[in-house]
């Protein structure tokens, strides 16, 4: 995609802020001539930035701001060592809040909605960040945050809500539960919107269908604000997101080179606007494409978009010497009837060879007819991936479901 003139003045502005701010992009970018950067090819050229680097620069190091202008801190989840905090100043939070009342209303959200928030409140910024942008819209949040499904379910009924917020495995628990109580007709969701993780059409479907609502995929991390920075309008035709807040760029992660429009690669992301802790070009590791805009969306807008995520490119596995990707098992299993979308893939070593050994919910419950899937399954992958795995059917609800994100590659080889 060309970057704007007025988008590479916007990023030269936050170079020379970070730069004067001291600390790690300063460090970073040192050797960089911030009046050197003259076209999209010099910028190219910077250093990209990841969650490594920030967390080295904990506590406080990413602050751009003196520490009197930081109103509030969010931190990422590290699954080792430090944390990795982002600063944020009171414009950010307010930046914030337009940036996901904007998503509310792509999706046909209104003041008159009945928000059901079930995503996380404290340092991370999932529940927060929806409940900003309800209250900015002048909808009305109900903000339970996590767990206790039969609360969820109370609230949901005497509240009234009509929006649902949670991620793809949590909505498909609830709308399990709904089922299982027989209270459908006691609750008025009319739209579910997901934090984007990989959830393939299957599982899309089963919510979609089971809580009877339409569906919208919310994008966004900690380090860029929060969720709310991308979201998909009612044609489905990938994710808008804000060009006046954002620079997307997408990079294959193993090389580090742009890639052009429509190609599959890792999405790098610069912000413009950001006062606490500005990124440049920052790795964010999630799997998608630029959609080419030489086809406008139905829909008008002209924001640029993204394809949904299609996986982290860290959970890219190689197996046998071919590189697997779980979204390619979920588009095959997609296709196929009586698999249901959960799925979890188990890699092993034995006797010398790796070992995949793919478990599949299914409802069946006749032993022929489960061999018969089995086969279908195998032949289908074979096929398809070129790789052989060994299915085994299980039944629904046998693999955990969990309230956060759901991990569907388990490698045990080393
Ligand atoms: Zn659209």
């Amino acid at each position: 995609m060309k970057m704007k003139k007025e988008v590479l003045d916007q990023i030269k502005v936050q170079i020379g802020r970070v730069k004067k701010a001291g600390g790690f992009y300063a460090e970073r970018l040192k050797d960089i001539d911030v009046d050197s950067i003259e076209t999209q090819a010099d910028f190219e050229k910077l250093p990209f930035s990841e969650k490594d680097d920030l967390r080295e620069a904990y506590p406080l190091g990413l602050a751009a701001v003196p520490q009197e202008d930081i109103v509030r801190i969010h931190s990422s989840s590290g699954t080792t060592g430090l944390p990795c905090i982002i600063p944020y100043t009171k414009k950010d939070v307010e930046d914030w809040a337009e940036l996901f009342k904007r998503c509310y209303e792509i999706a046909g959200i209104t003041k008159d909605d009945v928000i059901h928030i079930t995503p996380g409140y404290g340092l991370w910024t999932a529940g927060i960040g929806f409940q900003l942008g309800a209250e900015k819209l002048g909808a009305m949040a109900v903000p339970m945050g996590p767990g206790n499904t039969d609360k969820q379910i109370k609230f949901m009924e005497d509240m009234g809500s009509t929006v649902l917020c949670a991620t793809s495995s949590y909505a498909l628990l609830l709308a399990e539960e709904i089922e299982k109580r027989g209270v459908k007709d006691k609750i008025h969701l009319k739209k579910g919107v997901i934090g984007s993780e990989r959830w393939g059409p299957k599982m899309r479907a089963r919510i979609a269908n089971e809580l009877g609502v339409e569906l919208y995929d919310i994008y966004g991390l900690t380090e860029v604000y929060g969720p709310g920075i991308a979201i998909n309008c009612e044609y489905e035709t990938g994710m808008h997101y804000f060009d006046d807040y954002l620079y997307f760029e997408i990079i294959d992660p193993k090389t580090g080179e742009n890639l052009p429009d429509g190609e599959l690669g890792e999405l790098v992301i610069t912000t413009l606007q950001k006062e606490g802790a500005p990124l440049i070009r920052y790795r964010t590791h999630d799997l998608t494409r630029i959609i080419p805009d030489d086809v406008p969306c139905p829909c008008g807008r002209t924001l640029p978009r993204i394809d949904v995520i299609l996986g982290r490119t860290d959970d890219m596995v190689k197996v046998k010497g071919v590189n697997i990707f779980p979204g390619q098992v979920e588009d095959v299993l997609k296709d196929i009837e009586h698999a249901s979308s959960e799925y979890q893939i188990f890699i092993d070593h034995e006797n010398g060879r790796d070992k995949i050994t793919l478990f599949v919910e299914t409802p069946l419950k006749d032993e022929q007819e489960i061999k018969a899937l089995e086969k279908e399954i195998k032949d289908k992958i074979k096929s398809v991936i070129n790789v052989g795995m060994i299915p085994k059917a299980v039944e629904i609800g046998d693999l955990p479901r969990s309230e956060k994100k759901s991990t569907r590659v388990f490698d045990y080889r080393y």
